[in-house]
């Protein structure tokens, strides 16, 4: 399968564009923070687990982590006529990104393409701080915020030199922005196949 990684922070429209580029490729969106909030519905000791991390804005535990997405991954075959997975909000620091390596390399998988959506940092604090009115919890979502930058974004580093990352100007329109994710995965298409 050829997987590929959405990346953005909070207020990037990552989660918004996910949801278009997924079915558009035949890929199973597999949005961590989707499926932890669904986990912790559940009455459980695992869900207990889950909510102390999610409520305060902090990263679940990496083996925690990888445990539950490496399940759903697991039941997403390709039978099922998808082509691989959208991994959204994973990897988050660098032990996942490692994980994700070997569990690709075992599997005999490939990461295609990292999505990156760029927004300026004044635009992202101007969208947070309208999120954070509406949010039950700003003080998280900034802690959320502060994490992306320190933890997340330099794992950009690893894939630029692997020549993997799409850079997308994440400041224009829904519309626009799905058009040059198009744009970019399709260039990547072509340059492999010539
Ligand atoms: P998100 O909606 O992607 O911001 O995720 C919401 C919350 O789920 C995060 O603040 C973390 O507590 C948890 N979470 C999501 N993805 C991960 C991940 N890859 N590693 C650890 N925790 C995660």
């Amino acid at each position: 399968m050829r997987h590929v990684v959405i990346i953005g922070p909070q207020g990037s429209g990552k989660g918004t564009q996910a949801e278009r580029i997924a079915p558009a490729y035949n890929l199973v969106h597999l949005a961590t923070g989707v499926i932890f909030r669904a986990l912790m519905q559940e009455d459980s000791a695992l869900s207990d687990e889950v909510r102390q991390f999610v409520d305060k804005g902090e990263l679940v535990p990496d083996d925690l982590t990888v445990r539950v997405l490496m399940d759903k991954l697991d039941r997403a075959p390709e039978d099922h006529g998808y082509a691989g997975a959208l991994l959204d909000g994973f990897p988050r620091n660098r032990p996942q990104l490692d994980v994700l390596d070997q569990v690709i390399a075992q599997r005999g998988d490939e990461l295609a393409a990292v999505i990156h959506l760029a927004v300026p940092k004044d635009v992202l604090t101007e969208r947070l701080e309208l999120r954070a009115r509406d949010d039950d919890n700003p003080e998280a979502l900034r802690r959320r915020f502060g994490i992306y930058f320190t933890e997340t974004e330099p794992l950009l580093d690893v894939w630029r030199e692997r020549g993997i990352v799409l850079d997308i100007n994440g400041n224009q329109t829904i519309d626009q922005v799905t058009a040059e994710i198009e744009r970019g995965l399709a260039a990547r298409r072509t340059r492999r196949e010539a």
